[in-house]
């Protein structure tokens, strides 16, 4: 598309982590990216420093209020650049006709509405709010089938693994002569610590992962392994795959990032460095291969590259997502609130870490699962499952005050 057209790009979560990161990589290729939209909720001072920077013709905080004041800002630095304000706006520049690409790097369930725009557009969708998926799998995959969009996975397992794929593979479609799929996990911060310490770890021991650099709520995820139970479900979706084809393994080093096992005993791997760019330039560029600025991989200098088997004892969380993903329905969605709130009541010091898995259970047990072909009955079981969350957190905090 380069050498013709500049594509046009929205970043959804243009201020997080993967946003700063697809950024920085667009900006090594001026001409051919033309950025159409950059998205953020509350962090006025970053989006309007990429604002200025990057000249897109929109420019939405989520958070109304947010909005006023970028727009204050760009009044003298950037005036050119449109500014709105709330969730429809996020679900507007998403499907723009002079969007080519949407990076769907919002996080949580808050990205959900506009990545299911990008898809019903027939955009290409750089994929990496995994929990849009694992919520309205079954609705996004036929919006994406029905729609012609061209969906990459920037997740670096799915990423990796699509990678590994024959060449004429695209998302949605079982793959031919595939035995099984193997997801890695570092096994985050906690893999070694005895379980028995588990219930005193802090929210900044949590977020300080050995490898990679993140957002605070993928961080506490990898933490519990939960971000791995989501990652089983996303590449069900993705790869059209039964659970017994997915097999999760712990490989701390984080160079090989996911493999593909075929049915004649060949294995397929891909590696690189611990750098979101790889896989985020791999979608950018797909299927042209270009520079993304990551360091050359080393691989004397790595040494060893260790695997093993998680254990579930110290993961449950891994399990709970594996039970939903079993169930169907609407269970991932109901999974993925509950998970979204014990996450921020345990990064706002209200719960233990070893309360996340008990909350999400509790939320999975008392909620109904649906059938989850409508996106009506998503949000609903989303919301009541958020209910059930909170409410544990409440009698929660009664035992603990009495
Ligand atoms: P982050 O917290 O650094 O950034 C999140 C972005 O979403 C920010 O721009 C924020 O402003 C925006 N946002 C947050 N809440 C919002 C809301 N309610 N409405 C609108 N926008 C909102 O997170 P991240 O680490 O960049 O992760 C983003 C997504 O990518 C997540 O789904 C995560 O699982 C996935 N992912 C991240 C990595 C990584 O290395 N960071 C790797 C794989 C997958
Ligand atoms: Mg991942």
């Amino acid at each position: 598309m380069h050498d013709s057209q500049p594509a046009g790009i929205t970043v959804l979560g243009a201020t997080g982590s993967i946003g700063v990161n697809t950024l920085d990589v667009v900006s090594r290729y001026p001409g051919r990216f033309n950025v159409i939209a950059l998205t953020g909720n509350t962090d006025v001072e970053a989006l309007a420093g990429q604002c200025e920077r990057f000249l897109p013709r929109y420019a939405v905080m989520a958070d109304p209020d947010a909005a006023e004041r970028l727009a204050a800002l760009l009044r003298n630095t950037a005036p050119d650049v449109q500014v709105l304000g709330g969730r429809d706006a996020l679900v507007e520049v998403a499907g723009l006709p002079a969007v080519d690409f949407v990076m769907a790097a919002i996080v949580g369930a808050a990205g959900l509405l506009p990545c299911l725009e990008a898809a019903r557009r027939g955009k290409r969708v750089l994929l990496a709010n995994k929990e849009a998926l694992v919520m309205s799998g079954a609705l996004f995959m036929q919006a994406v089938r029905d729609n012609d969009a061209v969906l990459l996975p920037i997740d670096s397992e799915h990423n990796a693994i699509l990678q590994c794929m024959p060449d004429n593979y695209t998302a949605g479609h079982a793959p031919r002569g595939v035995r099984k799929i193997m997801l890695t996990a570092s096994g985050g911060p906690f893999r070694t610590l005895p379980v028995s310490k588990l219930a005193g770890v802090t929210p900044a021991q949590a977020c300080a992962h050995p490898n990679w650099e993140m957002g605070r709520k993928i961080s506490v995820d990898s933490a519990t392994m939960m971000n791995k139970g989501l990652e089983v479900i996303e590449a069900g979706w993705l790869f059209d795959l039964p659970l017994e084809k997915i097999k999760v393994l712990i490989h701390p080093q984080s160079i090989l990032h996911s493999m593909v096992e075929y049915d004649d005993g060949s294995v397929i791997a891909q590696l690189g460095n611990p750098d979101m760019r790889i896989p985020i330039t791999h979608a950018l560029a797909w299927p042209e291969r270009i520079d993304s600025g990551a360091a050359q991989l080393d691989l004397a200098a790595v040494g060893s590259l260790q695997f093993e088997d998680p254990d579930r004892a110290h993961f449950p969380c891994l399990e709970l997502a594996c039970h939903a993903w079993r169930q169907g329905g609407t269970a991932p969605a109901i999974l993925n609130a509950a998970n979204e709130v014990a996450v921020q009541a345990f990064l706002d010091k209200q719960i233990a870490f070893t309360s996340i898995p008990r909350l999400i259970e509790h939320a999975m047990e008392r909620c109904t699962v649906h059938d989850g072909t409508s996106l009506q009955v998503i949000l609903e079981d989303d919301a009541a499952a958020r209910r059930q969350a909170r409410d544990y957190i409440d009698s929660d905090r009664m035992q603990a005050s009495s």
